[in-house]
């Protein structure tokens, strides 16, 4: 049975689903982000009421901490959170190159020591596969490695090049743990940096071994939003047609909207949870700082036109006095804003393909999210 299933296109943008061993997600679909197996500041009942129908776990945080066996021990990582819906783990080759100490990156694997105690570990390909299949993920992703930009484009060839090669590896061991009746899908990881031959040929390589759905990664990491805009324009082309694609790690509402148009089916990023606990909230009209003092005797919600528990009952200027009061229940109440606003966002970029509307929504998209932008 296909993962994917392209129903709808229009223009670029594609309307689809992906069918998992723990439920259907609709497609272009945004992952929130649940790093230490808890999407921060919510419960499995808060990101079901929002409407999340998948979640990201970040494998480094949970092999390190509490440790990919103990969960296995529980009955996997959906039973651990008690989350039922799909579930998509990322390598940890990520974090392996962003959080742990004294890397070092060889044939056979990553060694690293771990940001918590310092304990030395070796992450192979097969290991990054196994600890997957133990968190019993219903979509898991090659370890890649994930070079530092900007770089020259040889020390970028000679990385997608080694990437290409765990990429098999991963392969090979998914396979057999498959036979086994361990692990559902898997996704190769296109790389290239911003150099288009690059991509192209990180692209062909990875789709020459033949994944579940292909991610694009070593992307929003500092370089400007029309660079990474024209690497995914560059690198759909040599994706399968009938397969889904996830843009790692991105993005701001208008990234998503911009990669949606290029052909994106997928996406994960800590921004709305992660600016919701810094106070900043995602609205139709922009992002407003919730801190600013303006807010201290304002009665209106976040956002008038959002539908969400947080905006039905309460006021900017209770949720500003939450937050510089440090309460708590002012971060879940802006976390659970925020992803509802990312997840609806998401409901009507589907609705505008579904209906052959999509440029009319990105441009009105354009038009009313940078309005607040520009008088805050
Ligand atoms: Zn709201």
């Amino acid at each position: 049975m296909s993962l994917f299933t392209l129903t709808h296109t229009d223009g670029s943008a594609r309307r689809g689903h992906l069918t998992t061993a723990h439920g259907v997600i609709q497609t272009p679909a945004f992952m929130p982000v649940g790093t230490q197996g808890a999407v921060k500041a919510l419960t499995a009942q808060h990101l079901e009421d929002v409407g999340a129908e998948i979640i990201l776990g970040n494998t480094y945080h949970l092999y390190l901490r509490p440790g990919d066996e103990l969960i296995a021990r529980r009955g996997g990582l959906h039973k651990f959170i008690g989350w039922s819906r799909p579930m998509l783990t990322d390598s940890g080759g990520y974090q392996v190159f962003s959080l742990s100490d004294r890397r070092k990156i060889e044939e056979l694997g990553v060694h690293f020591r771990s940001h918590h105690d310092g304990s030395a570990h070796l992450l192979t390909p097969e290991k990054a596969v196994e600890i997957q299949a133990n968190l019993g993920s219903d979509i898991a992703m090659v370890l890649d490695e994930c070079p530092a930009l900007p770089s020259t484009p040889a020390i970028i060839d000679t990385s997608l090049e080694l990437t290409a090669r765990w990429a098999r590896r991963c392969r090979n061991r998914f396979l057999e743990l498959k036979g086994e009746g361990k692990g559902h899908a898997q996704f190769g990881i296109v790389q290239g940096g911003t150099f288009p031959e690059l991509r192209q040929k990180s692209a062909e390589l990875t789709v020459s071994i033949g994944f579940d759905g292909y991610a694009i990664g070593g992307l929003s990491v500092g370089e400007p939003n029309e660079t990474m805009y024209q690497v995914v324009e560059q690198t759909v082309p040599f994706l399968p047609v009938s397969q889904a694609r996830y843009l790692m790690g991105v993005g701001t509402p208008i990234d998503l909207v911009e990669a949606v148009a290029r052909g994106i089916d997928m996406f994960d990023c800590v921004m709305p949870t992660r600016n919701a606990r810094n106070g900043q909230l995602f609205t139709s009209e922009g992002p407003l700082n919730i801190k600013n003092a303006r807010f201290a005797e304002d009665d209106e919600p976040v956002d008038p036109a959002c539908g969400c528990y947080t905006c039905r009952r309460f006021s900017r200027a209770y949720l500003r006095h939450l937050f510089m009061a440090g309460e708590m229940t002012g971060g879940t109440l802006n976390t659970l804003h925020n992803l509802s606003f990312y997840l609806d966002t998401m409901r009507r970029i589907r609705e505008a393909i579904a209906f052959g509307r999509f440029e009319d929504f990105r441009q009105s998209f354009h038009r009313t999210f940078t309005r607040r932008a520009l008088i805050s």
